[in-house]
């Protein structure tokens, strides 16, 4: 059996979130607004309009260069690429070619199976976007809102190895951009946007096999889908003897199935050269201390940092970093509660995530504040409420806004730790379930989970549930028992 081994390198086009576009002061995000009603002759590619760039581009792009470890250029060029497309009004894309912004770099991946990969990126560029068509009975319509928003393409160096990798390369890269805050980087919006070139070689093959390239794949678990289709499909034309075509295909992800769009031609000659309307971008040493001084701690860092500060598992610490917001919120609730690190971050993962998903809203929105989370977590620990009342705290602090404190006292959901209280209810229910009590005194111990739980539902979650579990204990164990034997 021969062995193949897959070799994968990613193209993303990363559209970043500045407030105007490349070359114009259009707005670069234009989702509510009518087709073409955000343009201006500069990104409709009138001919004598005069382009001049963006400095937050340039901000944002060198942000990104500077998270990835890349070297930056003092002095880049703007290229025109040169080709007809209809959505490309000027008959060229503004890009950088000969000189970049930033050149190499790489990002650490942390894969599924604990291995860290270093995934080296070849360049990043700055260029603009392009319009948008779409065919409506039959006609070709144009809407050119997106001309012109900036973009940053990265190119990795065929560092990956499986389509799992692709994918958590990806998340990673998502997480990233939106982390330092240079793009909205949402797949399904096309803020990040990718092309994956994939080739299948027998392992020990002195040369790579053929590429071929699965277009605008967009999302991540359909890049996942369609590497591993690919990477199927060359395979076995591999085992079958017959070579592989470079292909460029598309990936239906409803479908869940690759086709063909063309045979890949030879390369296309774009005739680049300098874009003689726009002056160099120049990125002075005190340009690249200021972005420097102003990054935060990435958040492969701060997981890490994580672990090792906090003593998390690397899971928690996964999670806890998956967005910036949520890794401030951890920290800022134990700069109030300065207990054990890992009982903030199960409440955290627990209820404050669960809060989130279910709201669909970030950690920096939500009305539990890190200080109402810490004061939650000490009245559990101090045994003021229960666990089960805590656990419903966090949703009447979310919907009310008030204080943990407040709420306990207004709605008088103190726990019910009273001895005499308890017993009085427990002896309620012993009386009220003969059968069950039967049961237990058979042998059938579990059953006391169930009169807790009775006494529970009784409090509305307020008892003491330990405490209640004893009294239940010596009342049937001790008192009732001579009762019973003389039943039987
Ligand atoms: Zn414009």
């Amino acid at each position: 059996m021969t062995e193949y081994i897959a070799t994968i390198g990613l193209e993303t086009h990363i559209q970043l979130n500045t407030r105007t576009k490349a070359f114009c002061s259009c707005r670069a995000d234009s989702r509510d607004d009518l087709p073409n009603t955000n343009i201006c002759p500069v990104c409709t590619g009138q001919p004598g309009a005069l382009p001049s760039p963006n400095a937050e581009m340039v901000r944002k792009a060198l942000r990104l260069c500077l998270a990835m470890h890349a070297d930056i250029n003092p002095v880049s060029y703007f290229d025109r690429k040169n080709y007809l497309y209809a959505d490309m009004p000027g008959g060229y894309q503004v890009t950088q070619n000969y000189q970049p912004i930033g050149v190499g770099g790489w990002l650490d991946v942390d894969m599924e199976d604990g291995r860290t990969v270093r995934i080296h990126i070849d360049n990043l560029h700055m260029e603009e976007d392009a319009g948008k068509t779409r065919n409506e009975d039959g006609v070709r319509l144009i809407d050119f809102n997106r001309a012109g928003v900036p973009l940053v393409e990265m190119v990795t160096q065929p560092d990956l190895h499986s389509a799992d990798e692709a994918a958590v390369y990806l998340m990673r890269l998502r997480q990233l951009v939106r982390w330092i805050d240079v793009s909205e980087g949402d797949m399904e919006k096309a803020q990040l946007r990718c092309d994956v070139n994939v080739s299948v070689a027998p392992a020990g093959a002195d040369r790579p096999g053929k590429k071929c390239e699965i277009k605008n794949v967009n999302s991540i678990e359909a890049v996942r889908r369609a590497v591993n289709a690919e990477i199927k499909r060359q395979t076995g034309e591999l085992e079958a003897g017959r070579p592989v075509e470079q292909w460029t295909i598309e990936w239906d992800d409803e479908a869940r199935e690759l086709r063909k769009m063309r045979s890949k031609e030879n390369a296309v000659d774009y005739r680049f050269f300098r874009e003689p309307n726009l002056m160099p971008v120049v990125v002075s040493e005190e340009m690249i201390r200021k972005v420097r001084a102003e990054m935060p701690e990435l958040p492969r860092e701060r997981k890490l940092r994580f672990i090792s500060q906090y003593g998390l598992p690397a899971y928690d610490a996964g999670l806890l970093t998956a967005e910036r917001e949520t890794a401030d919120y951890f920290e800022e609730t134990l700069k109030v509660y300065d207990g054990d690190p890992k009982r903030v971050s199960n409440w955290m993962m627990n209820e404050i995530l669960r809060l989130m998903h279910d709201l669909g809203i970030s950690a920096g929105a939500l009305k539990v504040r890190p200080a109402d989370l810490a004061e939650i977590i000490r009245l559990v620990e101090g045994r003021t409420v229960t666990m089960a009342t805590g656990k419903q705290l966090i949703d009447l602090v979310q919907e009310s806004g008030k204080s943990p404190a407040e709420i306990v006292n207004e709605k008088g959901l103190a726990m019910v730790s009273d001895d005499a209280a308890l017993r009085e209810i427990c002896e309620k229910i012993v009386e009220a379930h003969p059968k069950e009590v039967a049961a237990y005194l058979a042998g059938k111990e579990t059953l006391l989970g169930w009169f807790t739980g009775q006494v529970m539902r009784e409090t509305k979650g307020k008892a003491d549930a330990k405490r209640a579990g004893e009294i239940f204990k010596r009342i049937m164990n001790y008192e009732l028992e001579g009762v019973h034997n003389e039943r039987l």
